[in-house]
């Protein structure tokens, strides 16, 4: 027990106070008895002096009694007057034996003693007391203690009378040990007559206590130092001094409270080792659940929060232990929060992108350990802004839910996780996926999101590209295939695939991208792109008013590079910008060429997604048009609808601007991008195009020709013209026409052709057409 902890100190503090109060008690109450003690001693002795007055007075009364009986005897008068010793002697004897008298005497008038019983003293001799014969003749009785002959005595003296005084009878006990014990028996005390001499010096005559005691009584202060208490009674005399010492030992007084002082020095001891033993405990049972509040305080800072501290206490102790239960019930709930809130996608309830990253690191590892593939994927939903601007964030959140939920659905093992990055971002990792396993809940996703979703009574239509990568083979670090799983998103997106494995010519920070960028460049510079043109035949007609420009790269080492190659790749680097305006300017050129030729000829120009938003986009079309002397209805802007609908009211603005400077402009690959009939009012448009898709689908799938129907009906109730683009063959162009379709393009009539191909092919079609018109000619 450490001095200055908490018990040890609480212990000590009780353990003093305990003492001190024991200590004053037994300090008091032994003072008290001591006290008590001395006062019953005191008392006795007062008792003892009164009872020995007595017992002498008693004496003296008997002493003159006989002295006088003998005195008034007639015979002993005679004898004395006679001067008879003999008679005298026997009748002092017998008088003086009745009471057992030590001295009987007679003295003359003189003061001669004239017999004498005991033979102490002479006939003849001086009696050694005169005083005592005066005071009795002057006060008719009296008593007095002296010594004859080394003892002690009390004497009387009673005067004989014939009618005269003529001698004195005197009588007397001896004061000796008898005595001595008999006054000890009444007091109770111890009781010792003593003589002093001339020079002070006392002696003892008679004594109740033992011999050897009455060698100390020679010194009385000793006595008193021996733990006496003494009374010292001068007793009338003459002669030496005699005096009585009443003593009383005072450890015999104290005897009976003395017991009575060890039992109490017995409690106080017993009080003081219970008060000693309860202190400690109580000090431990204080401080032992503080100790267990330390301890409890010092795991939860540590972090482990593995149930509640157990103190069933009813005082502040127990109340402070719940208030620590609450604080890591607190810290508990606070945590698991914070925790929630650091990796839990708030909105869907999945986890977010530090978990996913989180999960994925551990997988690498695990991975790495194992040599086993795991799959990365990462998703974007299509059309995912168009929901949230036309129905609103509440839906398009909803929407998200939605999707996270079947997303999660979608996996069936528990180790895969689904997770929401950000926005319409989601990525996914199976961290036991091989590439087989991953195209399967790839594909098992994208099924999930076609079932029609149904917000708040609308029918909400999303899909999804989705991107894959594969551990190790497309990359072992992180950021690396996160990277690449985001590139084959892309790629996904824009070949309208669903989903696609990553592959290195997506990548374009690749060094074969690099060198294709370079190369693309010199491309443009060098004249190695051209311009093949694709004719859009009027199905009523048969007649050609419209060609398509399309870019071709004759690549000096690679050969033919189809656009479906480098044009998503110069999207992505922004260098379709250059291509783009390469084409317009070329397309402008033809077309003024034509002119001059005399070929009224329109000329579309296909525009991608990214450079709907670039807002200089129109000037640059109004420079071109004024640089060839080309008139603005001339010129057609083909759009694909989903670049459209990526980001509908930018594209809107930009639309607005084109159709404001007089140029038309056309929706391409119409049916894939899911349009909101709303936005398409609002869109300055001319003409469908329906996605080749659809048409060549037509003549083998009923869905594909309603789709077709329905978009001809659509156009046309919107007053715009429809486009069949991928027109293959002879029943497509019937059934086309039979729907109404207004103009086909496909290689059924012709590929995309160089200018000088072209033209000699619109001489021939151009026959075609008359020929065609022909028979509905009247003759
Ligand atoms: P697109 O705008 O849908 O162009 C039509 C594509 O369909 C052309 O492919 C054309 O050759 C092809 N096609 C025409 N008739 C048929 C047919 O009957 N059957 C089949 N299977 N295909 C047919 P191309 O020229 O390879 O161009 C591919 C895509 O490249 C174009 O699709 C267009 O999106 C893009 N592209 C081509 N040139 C340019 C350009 O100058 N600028 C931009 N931004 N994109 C271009
Ligand atoms: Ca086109
Ligand atoms: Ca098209």
């Amino acid at each position: 027990m450490r001095l200055h902890s908490l018990r040890a100190r609480i212990a000590l503090v009780f353990v003093v106070l305990m003492l001190l109060a024991q200590a004053a008690a037994y300090i008091v109450i032994n003072s008290v008895i001591l006290k008590n003690a001395h006062e019953n001693a005191e008392e006795q002795l007062s008792v003892a002096e009164r009872v020995f007055g007595q017992v002498l007075r008693s004496n003296s009364q008997q002493l003159t009694q006989a002295a006088s009986v003998a005195a008034s005897d007639f015979g002993f008068r005679e004898a004395v007057a006679t001067h008879d010793s003999k008679t005298v002697a026997s009748a002092l004897q017998n008088h003086g034996d009745r009471i057992h008298a030590d001295a009987v005497m007679l003295v003359d008038l003189d003061g001669k003693l004239i017999a004498d019983t005991d033979g102490a003293a002479h006939e003849g001799m001086a009696f050694p007391f005169p005083h005592l014969i005066r005071t009795v003749a002057q006060k008719g009785d009296a008593s007095s203690f002296g010594m004859i002959g080394g003892k002690a005595y009390q004497l009387v003296a009673v005067p004989v009378k014939a009618p005269i005084v003529i001698a004195w009878v005197v009588m007397g006990f001896a004061i000796d040990d008898v005595l001595a014990r008999e006054m000890s028996s009444l007091t109770s005390l111890d009781v010792s007559f003593l003589t002093v001499d001339e020079r002070d010096r006392w002696d003892v005559v008679a004594s109740s206590l033992p011999e050897a005691s009455r060698v100390r009584l020679k010194d009385q202060a000793q006595l008193a130092d021996d733990g006496y208490a003494t009374r010292m009674v001068r007793l009338h005399s003459e002669g030496r001094t005699v005096a009585v010492l009443l003593d009383r030992s005072l450890k015999e007084a104290l005897a009976p409270f003395r017991r009575l002082q060890s039992a109490l020095l017995l409690i106080t001891m017993l009080g003081v080792i219970v008060s000693i033993v309860g202190s400690v405990l109580t000090a431990r049972s204080v401080t032992r659940p503080l100790a267990a509040l330390a301890q409890f305080s010092r795991r939860v800072g540590h972090g482990d929060y593995s149930g509640p501290i157990e103190i069933r206490h009813q005082d502040e102790i127990g109340e402070l232990a719940s208030a620590f239960n609450q604080m890591q019930e607190g810290i508990v709930e606070r945590e698991s929060r914070i925790t929630e809130l650091a990796y839990m996608d708030r909105l869907t309830g999945l986890p977010n992108r530090a978990l996913f990253n989180d999960r994925l690191q551990h997988a690498i590892v695990a991975a790495s350990g194992s040599r086993r593939p795991l799959s990365v994927m990462m998703m974007d939903l299509d059309r995912f802004k168009l929901v949230n601007d036309t129905l609103g964030h509440p839906i398009g959140d909803l929407l998200l839910c939605e999707v996270a939920g079947r997303l999660r659905a979608a996996l069936h093992r528990p180790t895969d996780t689904v997770a929401r990055l950000g926005g319409d971002e989601f990525a996914v990792l199976l961290p036991e996926g091989d590439l087989a396993a991953a195209r399967v809940v790839a594909a098992r996703m994208l099924r999930a999101l076609e079932e029609p979703i149904t917000i708040e009574g609308q029918l909400v239509d999303v899909g999804a590209s989705i991107g894959i990568v594969i551990y190790p083979e497309h990359g072992t670090d992180m950021n690396v295939l996160l990277r690449r799983a985001d590139i084959a998103m892309y790629a996904a997106k824009r070949a309208n695939l669903g989903h696609a494995l990553y592959d290195a010519r997506h990548d374009h920070n690749s060094a074969e991208r690099l060198s294709l960028m370079g190369e693309l460049r010199q491309a443009v510079e060098h004249d190695q792109l051209t311009l093949y043109y694709q004719p859009k035949v009027d199905l009523a007609t048969h007649r050609v008013t419209h060609v398509e420009a399309l870019v071709r790269w004759d690549h000096p080492t690679r050969g033919f590079v189809s656009p479906d190659q480098f044009i998503p790749f110069a999207e992505q680097t922004g260098y379709i910008k250059t291509i783009t305006r390469w084409v317009a300017d070329k397309a402008l050129a033809q077309c003024a060429a034509w002119r001059a030729e005399g070929i009224e000829l329109a000329v579309s120009v296909n525009v991608s997604a990214r450079e709907l938003i670039l807002s200089s986009l129109p000037e640059m079309f109004q420079g071109l048009l004024e640089k060839h002397g080309v008139a603005p209805d001339r010129l057609w802007i083909e759009i694909t609808e989903s670049a459209i609908m990526d980001d509908p009211n930018h594209a809107i603005e930009t639309l607005d601007r084109l159709h404001a400077l007089g140029i038309r402009l056309s929706i391409d690959d119409f049916g894939t991008g899911y349009s909101s009939l709303s936005y398409l009012k609002r869109m300055p448009v001319d003409e469908l195009k329906i996605d080749k898709s659809f048409v060549m689908g037509m003549t083998h799938h009923k869905d594909d020709e309603t789709i077709v129907r329905s978009t001809i009906d659509l156009g046309h109730n919107m007053g715009l013209k429809v486009v069949a683009e991928g027109v293959e063959n002879e029943a497509m162009m019937q059934r086309l026409n039979a729907l109404g379709c207004d103009l086909a393009q496909g290689f059924h009539l012709s590929r995309p052709l160089p200018p000088a191909k072209l033209a000699q092919w619109l001489i021939e079609q151009s026959a075609q057409a008359d020929a065609f018109a022909e028979p509905s000619l009247p003759a």
